[in-house]
């Protein structure tokens, strides 16, 4: 890279052993999260994908777009041929065709309605995701009423909620906890997996006085703890942030809630044309982080903008 100091290593200004990646840019500090881009749940469905439209002869589709990144969703049409459908409805010429579950997963009778219309269904679903839907259905089972923290529109708390037969009730914030009804005693709880611990414990510590018996399964993913982690240790030392992510990312609006909360300007940006760049003109470090459905090539690109505007110098290599 031309005009830039580029070191790898240990965490020296918080003093914990997290790697972060150094670079500097004119008087400007520039450092990337180590845990930043695709976690594993993400990568496992986008090559489960990519592997099933190189094998199979007919038409590939994902249920909903597979990730939230505009840029995979593109490439994944135009580099090999993947659709995506909103609807078993959508989906008008089944015979032959095969559909994949993204890793938010789907309610367990929309996988059956594809399979009697006569697709193939590949189930992408996340592990961890699938651990939730089956604590679900447990309690469900065990007579408890089940009560899910999170967004009550995404597509995970749609599929966790099904697998609870559609008879829990789903917490976003403690303005919703009127809406559980009165005689449950028996409650039990399970978290989508990108949600803030501290949000959930203040939830979880009001319903306790709620109930007779609380069952907590805290179900938010080690991705997302380690992120929100990374996003505190970032934001205590940068001056800016910059999270790199789809608008409809949970997880990578969590990271710019987490990063503002301890001080730092934090900027969401789908691509490093949406910099602002005026904003970051007093800027003397800047952190990036990015979000589990961020592509590798996509931070790089962000970094290299920010690289070249910080040290005047295109970034060559
Ligand atoms: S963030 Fe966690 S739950 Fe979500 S896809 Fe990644 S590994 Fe799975």
């Amino acid at each position: 890279m031309t005009g830039t100091r580029t070191t790898m290593g240990h965490n020296k200004y918080t003093g914990d052993l997290r790697a972060v990646t150094h670079y500097r840019a004119g008087n400007v500090e520039i450092n990337i999260a180590k845990h930043s881009g695709y976690c594993w749940g993400v990568d496992r469905a986008y090559e489960q994908t990519v592997a099933t439209a190189k094998s199979k002869d007919g038409p590939v589709f994902t249920f909903g777009p597979l990730i939230h990144n505009p840029q995979t969703i593109e490439s994944l049409k135009n580099e090999f041929g993947v659709d995506y459908i909103n609807s078993v409805e959508e989906l008008t010429k089944p015979e032959g065709a095969t559909v994949i579950i993204r890793t938010h997963g789907v309610p367990p009778e929309m996988q059956e309605q594809f399979k009697a219309k006569g697709a193939e269904v590949i189930d992408a679903t996340c592990p961890y995701v699938r651990v939730t839907q089956n604590y679900a259905q447990l309690l469900h089972k065990q007579k408890y009423h089940v009560v899910i923290i999170g967004d009550p529109k995404h597509p995970e708390v749609i599929s966790i909620l099904a697998y609870a037969k559609g008879e829990g009730t789903v917490i976003q914030s403690m303005d919703d906890l009127h809406r559980i009804p009165k005689n449950k005693r028996r409650l039990g709880i399970v978290v989508q997996s990108t949600l803030i611990l501290k949000k959930v414990n203040e939830i979880v510590n009001a319903l306790l006085a709620r109930a007779q018996e609380v069952r907590v399964f805290n179900t938010i993913c080690y991705v997302t703890t380690e992120r929100q982690e990374d996003a505190e240790t970032i934001a205590k030392y940068n001056d800016h942030v910059i999270v790199i992510g789809g608008h409809a990312s949970s997880n990578t609006k969590k990271l710019a809630i987490v990063a503002e909360s301890y001080g730092a300007k934090a900027q969401l940006v789908e691509s490093p044309e949406d910099i602002d760049f005026d904003e970051l003109k007093d800027a003397k470090r800047i952190g990036i982080l990015a979000g589990a459905s961020t592509p590798n090539w996509l931070i790089d690109k962000a970094r290299d903008a920010l690289i070249a505007h910080f040290s005047g110098q295109p970034v060559t290599a």
